[in-house]
């Protein structure tokens, strides 16, 4: 009791916060100014998914299925067409994003690096149907981000 009184009548806790305080205003922050600062990304990162093109702007996508077929989440829905040159291609590719786990077998699956998850995690949308993503907003996703996922493979490449 006597203990309790003398810390209250001395300020002893308050001061020993405000000295806290002080040490640290002078250290190097923890915290980034987020969204005006990133921290650094994984090049294993899994985020938003993306349809790739080759250098040509061929789509890489050979409609082979197998992303649909190893999706756990049956995300993935695809449907395909033989073109006139004998080469088959996606006529829809499409993601339910609000089914996805982000486990990326879609991308170890694939044999021609087209559909993968690139390193964009800021696609918050207010609506589910926003969420519904089609072959255009993939491939629009690829061309973005085309550099950063690229790169991120090449670093990845001795692992895979
Ligand atoms: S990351 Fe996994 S759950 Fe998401 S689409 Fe690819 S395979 Fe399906
Ligand atoms: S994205 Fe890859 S795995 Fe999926 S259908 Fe196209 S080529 Fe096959």
């Amino acid at each position: 009791m006597i203990d309790k009184f003398a810390r209250s009548l001395l300020l002893t806790e308050l001061l020993s916060g405000m000295s806290l305080t002080l040490r640290y205003m002078f250290k190097r922050p923890v915290t980034i100014d987020y969204p005006y600062e990133k921290g650094p990304l994984s090049p294993r990162f899994r985020g938003e998914h993306a349809l790739r093109r080759y250098a040509n702007g061929e789509e890489r996508c050979i409609a082979c299925k197998l992303c649909e077929a190893i999706c756990p989440a049956q995300a993935i829905t695809i449907e395909a067409e033989v073109r006139d040159d004998g080469s088959r291609r996606t006529t829809r590719y499409d993601i339910d994003m609000t089914k996805c786990i982000y486990c990326g077998f879609c991308e170890e699956a694939c044999p021609v690096d087209a559909i993968v998850e690139g390193p964009n995690f800021e696609y918050a949308t207010e609506t589910h149907e926003e969420l519904l993503y089609n072959k255009n907003k993939l491939l629009a996703n690829g061309e973005r981000w085309e550099t950063e996922i690229a790169g991120r493979l090449a670093a990845d490449a001795p692992y895979r």
